[in-house]
């Protein structure tokens, strides 16, 4: 496969007992990939070291095993493999790649501003990538404050439309805030 885990150590790895704001029925409902089957997005938040790497490449690797497709990549080469694509063979093999993934993880989405041009390019990627693929995004901010990293705050504004219209937002560590008009697949 050629899914790219920056690690792979499987989803067992991932100690529920450790992370008290996950329950074990969420970790069940994640475990059984219905939300791939319908194309929901998960979207994990939380502080550096909260386990949110650890438990998409867990998901992505099981997910595999399931039979689909995966694709892991950082928000950083994310952008720079979409900057570069029109003219790296490699880049453009890596998108195609990805792009004709069932589950893609972005992980550290938003770690910085993004320019108008990287946040066109994101634009345009998520809305080709919207209801065709699943969605894996981990972020130590919350998508109020993504919109906050944007020149073009409509773009953002469009962006999240797309992303949390169909998702499931599971805050690692407890973190205070919450997003609202989520359309929420579990219960
Ligand atoms: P984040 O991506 O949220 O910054 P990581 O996934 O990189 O956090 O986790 C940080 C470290 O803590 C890693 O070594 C990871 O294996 C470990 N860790 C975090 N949460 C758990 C957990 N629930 N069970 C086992 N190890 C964990
Ligand atoms: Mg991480």
């Amino acid at each position: 496969n050629w899914a790219r885990f920056p690690f792979h150590k499987p989803i067992e790895t991932f100690d529920i007992n450790e992370q008290s704001a996950i329950t074990e029925r969420q970790l069940k409902q994640l475990r059984e990939y219905q939300w791939i089957e319908q194309t929901y997005n998960i979207i994990l938040l939380g502080p550096p070291g909260a386990g949110k790497t650890l438990l998409s490449v867990g998901l992505g690797i099981e997910a595999i095993e399931k039979g689909y497709q995966v694709y892991f990549v950082t928000m950083g080469e994310l952008i720079q493999l979409l900057k570069t694509e029109e003219f790296i063979n490699k880049s453009k093999i890596q998108l195609k790649r990805l792009r004709a993934s069932d589950l893609i993880i972005i992980d550290d989405v938003m770690y910085m501003a993004m320019d108008q041009r990287e946040a066109t390019l994101f634009f345009q990627l998520i809305h080709q990538l919207y209801e065709q693929s699943s969605l894996i995004l981990t972020s130590n901010r919350s998508p109020e404050e993504w919109t906050e990293l944007v020149d073009n705050q409509g773009m953002m504004t469009a962006i999240l439309d797309r992303l949390l219209h169909r998702v499931e937002v599971i805050h690692m560590n407890n973190e205070s805030y919450r997003l609202k008009h989520q359309e929420r697949i579990f219960n």
